[in-house]
């Protein structure tokens, strides 16, 4: 047997979620879908409200011992964790690809980046030092303190990566952590906590599954919980503002969607933009189902055609298929609901008068079972356009031309999102008054689609509040305690 038979066999057994020592014994379950046949693959646990209050129990009980470890030690469990995932990057990456439909070495690269977020956050150990304020005689200082159990609830697009990247940066400070797994992509998160009872403390990383209206609200509404990270669509992240504030007074942090620009300038490498237009787009990673994906290209008028060109050539040459079959570079989207969406985008993009460059429906050469969109590039996009301004979250990339700099961030801001953007020039002086001027959380100059742990990931407008993958996270998950001591 290879690993890939082991875990296709697997993939169908009974899933439980560990809870402390033991197990949870959820009363239902529900059907988790296979997007590239669009039938029923395996069952996991529906957490109901009684089960999220025994995972936050169990977590709320660890917590205690957790604190009082100094952030190094903290640290070497993380590390720890980090190793254990790489050494089962086989089978954590194939339930991603099985269950998501990523082509497995993207999310090879996953599990890898998971670990390499949990060093990043166990290296910045010393960060949670507080400070020592000279404000009198009398000595001042901060320290900087847990909340307890932690929410964080993840969206289905990057699974392994989030639930093993995310309780980074809320373990490190001190808290438990219970993470509600993606509907329609929770395996692996379940198989990590699993694993993680290796080298964590029974019941400190918790997991359930199960729907976001009733695992998740029961989470956010739950009284132990007063902190809450939330990474998924702006409709739910306001759905959890509201229902955290109608629950108590917590503190929410939100990373949301996003219709990214690429703003590419004449003077530009424009091989290189091209190129880098296409990994922007994340196709071959996860069917442009990525939150930072440059999914507006905003070329300048005078090198449109020579950019759209080599863009059309290489989406052309992207191969569609079975996320385990060799030679795949982009597999299904993650279900129905996405698949229609898609495909509504690029028609009501059409009707709206941009061409379709390539692709413009459902992918060809994959029978007619399971969520395939074809790679699709769209032109004569108006920036007035549903296409141009809402976030598709499928492999649609718009192409937007521009006449100047002024009118490229003017249609870049013009958005409701503020995710990240792109700019591309040689121009030093153009670079950094763009990036400087672009309404985004996160901006590449001659670059895209890669993260650099330790750069504050986050969004503006509704895209979000609050950075992520950074010190900035890190400190996120701690209350600050302000602490007098009279010496006179
Ligand atoms: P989603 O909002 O539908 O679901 C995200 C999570 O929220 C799931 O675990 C779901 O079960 C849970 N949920 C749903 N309703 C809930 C409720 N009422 N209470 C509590 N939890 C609830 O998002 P999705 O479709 O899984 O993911 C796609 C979205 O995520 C896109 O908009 C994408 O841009 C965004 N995203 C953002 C980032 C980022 O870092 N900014 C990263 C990845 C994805």
């Amino acid at each position: 047997m290879t690993v890939v038979d082991d875990v296709l066999s697997a993939v169908t057994r009974t899933w439980t979620l560990p809870l402390g020592g033991g197990t949870l014994q959820t009363r239902g379950v529900y059907g988790v879908d296979d997007p590239c046949t669009g039938g029923v693959l395996t069952q996991a646990p529906d957490c109901s409200a009684e089960d999220v209050d025994r995972v936050v129990a169990v977590a709320h009980a660890a917590q205690r011992d957790w604190a009082l470890r100094t952030p190094r030690q903290r640290g070497t469990a993380l590390r720890a964790l980090a190793t254990l995932m790489r050494d089962n990057a086989e089978e954590l990456a194939l339930l991603d690809a099985i269950d998501g439909g990523f082509p497995l070495p993207a999310m090879r690269d996953d599990v890898n980046w998971a670990g390499e977020v949990l060093e990043m956050m166990a290296d910045a150990a010393l960060e949670l030092g507080g400070r020592t304020i000279p404000l009198s005689a009398n000595l001042h200082y901060t320290l900087q303190q847990p909340y307890g159990v932690v929410a964080r609830i993840v969206p289905f697009n990057h699974p392994l990566f989030f639930a093993g990247s995310k309780i980074a940066a809320p373990l490190m400070a001190g808290n438990a952590v219970v993470l509600k797994a993606p509907d329609q992509t929770p395996l692996s998160a379940i198989r990590l906590a699993e694993l993680a009872r290796e080298v964590l403390p029974e019941g400190l990383f918790g997991v359930v599954t199960g729907r976001g209206a009733t695992a998740g609200a029961a989470l956010v509404a739950h009284p132990l919980v007063r902190r809450v990270g939330f990474i998924g669509s702006p409709t739910t992240g306001r759905q959890i503002q509201r229902l955290a504030a109608e629950h108590g007074v917590k503190y929410v942090t939100l990373e949301l969607g996003g219709k990214n620009p690429m703003i590419v300038m004449p003077d530009a490498d424009l091989g290189a933009a091209a190129r880098s237009a296409v990994v922007g787009m994340n196709f071959t990673t996860t069917a442009g189902q990525s939150c930072g994906s440059t999914s507006r290209l905003l070329l300048h008028e005078a090198i449109a055609d020579e950019v759209i060109n080599s863009v059309v050539d290489q989406v052309a040459a992207i191969k569609v298929g079975h996320p385990l079959s060799d030679g795949t570079d982009m597999g299904p989207v993650i279900d129905q609901a996405q698949y229609s969406k898609s495909l509504q985008a690029i028609e009501s993009g059409r009707a709206a008068g941009a061409s379709v460059l390539i692709g413009g429906g459902r992918a060809e050469g994959v029978g007619d079972k399971g969520w395939y969109v074809a790679p699709t590039v769209l032109a004569d996009v108006a920036p007035q356009a549903a296409v141009a301004r809402d976030e598709i979250f499928g492999p649609v990339l718009s192409v937007l031309i521009v006449r100047d700099e002024a009118e490229a961030v003017e249609v870049a801001n013009s958005v409701e999102f503020g995710l990240t953007a792109a700019v591309w020039t040689n121009d030093l002086r153009q670079a950094h008054r763009m990036a400087a001027g672009l309404d985004a959380g996160y901006v590449w100059i001659n670059g895209s689609a890669r993260h650099y742990w330790g750069l504050p990931f986050g969004g503006r407008k509704s895209s979000g509040v609050g950075s992520e993958e950074s010190t900035e996270e890190l400190l996120s998950y701690t209350q600050v305690k302000a602490v007098s001591v009279t010496l006179d």
